[in-house]
């Protein structure tokens, strides 16, 4: 019998992600779907729920449509069926069981350098301090939920952590546990392939602490908010705490009235931007722990030209430690702002910068298509501007790295942090590639 030759376009489609993605991402979220049936006016996918629909059009939609047969709108004719009848799992060997593992190493996920202690302190942030301090003092009997938001970089989720910590360290028996909003996702997703959502129930009601940071990344997801809502709501009133991180307000953040009246119960407190002389002291804290000497004069000339991000101070310690490491140059003003002048901001407008902002950018600065930016090709200068342009969207943008990496044609995240770690590591002892990136930075900016 003759092998059909020609492949559907949604087994082309399968084999484009599977060579993209990491091994567990195409596991949990694409071979489950089937196709049961394609025609030129439509391609009909069997889903297992709801979720592995969404996440496929969150992050495949424009892929998708390279593959499957259009509307007349241009989006994918896809009709999504959801399954009916349990499919049959894998065996328990290669089952992933998402409980043990989360339950047994909590603490792992936090970050043992963000505790109260390496957290300066300033007008801008004290109030929020003084009540995470309290919330980790007296779990469940101070503010719940504590909910902090802030712009990016400003300390969040290293206050968080913090309160992670404290807990796990003055209060042994509690239950702690530290989650982002996207893992929280994930998590619900594995459970529920795993036909085991009960037991992630169960261990999410009996924490004595749930910290969850980035909770914007809820909207718009409507399934989700609605499992989330309801864990918070249970804990609440057994009296377990909660902390929230967000980049808004409750009131901005586009969910129900009911989970924003839920996050509005407790205390909202903001977060703002360092003055000058707590971002000084933050420079100096940060180099003390690398070992790095620097005069006040210099914290001071870094304070002052970097003023809205303390990750981008960090980002400047680090780059100075790295000189300070090749170089036996001393730290001069001169030697300081020739490494940090690409950094270093000017008062832009605060516009929005989306990837298609950098991907014009790049594709001019480099001569290459916008196309070949979002491609495969592993031709050199091609694949320098598409690092360099994933480099840029990583930093300038603040959405997830599942996202950002999705609108470069399908990307993983590990892909993008590949490209970004190589062109952080570049841009150190590459003099013209650094100023490509600094001219691509203010050009985006203007
Ligand atoms: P966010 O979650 O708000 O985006 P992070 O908590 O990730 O920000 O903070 C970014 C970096 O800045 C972290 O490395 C953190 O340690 C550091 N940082 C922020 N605020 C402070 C502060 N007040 N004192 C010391 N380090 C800080
Ligand atoms: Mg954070």
């Amino acid at each position: 019998m003759l092998e059909c030759a020609v492949k559907s376009g949604w087994d082309q489609f399968i084999e484009f992600v599977e060579a993209r993605s990491s091994s567990a991402e195409f596991k949990n979220w694409i071979a489950p779907i089937r196709c049961l049936e394609s025609s030129h006016e439509e391609t009909i996918l069997e889903v297992p729920n709801i979720f592995v629909q969404e996440y496929l059009l969150d992050n495949f939609k424009d892929v998708l449509a390279d593959f499957l047969p259009l509307k007349g709108t241009g989006e994918p004719a896809i009709r999504f069926v959801v399954a009916e009848t349990p499919r049959p799992q894998p065996t328990s060997t290669e089952m992933r069981e998402p409980q043990e593992e989360v339950a047994s190493s909590p603490h792992l996920k936090l970050n043992t350098l963000y505790t109260f202690d390496h957290f300066i302190e300033g007008p801008s942030n004290q109030f929020v301090k003084s009540a995470a301090i309290g919330v980790a003092a007296r779990p469940g009997k101070s503010y719940n939920p504590l909910f902090i938001h802030g712009g990016v970089g400003l300390g969040k989720t290293h206050l968080l952590h913090s309160i992670g910590q404290y807990v796990l360290e003055h209060h042994k028996k509690l239950k702690v546990y530290s989650i982002t909003t996207e893992s929280f996702i994930t998590e619900i997703v594995e459970h529920l392939r795993a036909k085991s959502i009960d037991k992630m129930k169960r261990f999410y009601r009996s924490l004595d602490l749930l910290l969850v940071d980035d909770i914007q990344f809820l909207q718009n997801r409507l399934n989700f908010e609605e499992e989330f809502c309801n864990t918070f709501e249970t804990l609440l009133q057994q009296n377990k705490q909660i902390v929230i991180t967000s980049d808004k307000p409750p009131g901005q953040l586009k969910l129900s009235e009911r989970m924003v009246a839920r996050m509005e119960w407790g205390l909202v407190a903001h977060m703002s931007v360092p003055d000058l002389e707590t971002r000084v002291a933050i420079i100096k804290h940060k180099s003390e722990l690398k070992g790095l000497n620097i005069s006040s004069q210099v914290a001071f000339f870094i304070a002052e030209h970097i003023y809205n991000n303390v990750r981008q101070l960090e980002g400047a310690v680090n780059r100075l430690c790295a000189h300070s490491r090749m170089m036996s140059d001393s730290l001069t003003e001169d030697v300081v702002e020739r490494i940090l002048s690409e950094m270093f901001q000017t008062d832009a407008p605060n516009k929005k910068i989306s990837v298609e902002n950098i991907l014009k950018s790049v594709a001019t600065v480099f001569e290459v298509r916008i196309s070949e930016l979002k491609g495969e090709s592993r031709h050199k200068e091609i694949t320098i501007a598409r690092q360099v342009a994933m480099y840029l969207a990583k930093e300038m943008i603040d959405d997830s790295l599942m996202k950002i990496a999705a609108s470069f044609g399908g990307k993983t995240h590990s892909t993008l942090l590949h490209a970004w770690k190589k062109v952080s590591d570049q841009i150190q002892v590459n003099e013209p590639l650094r100023k490509q990136v600094q001219m691509l930075r203010r050009n985006i900016n203007s």
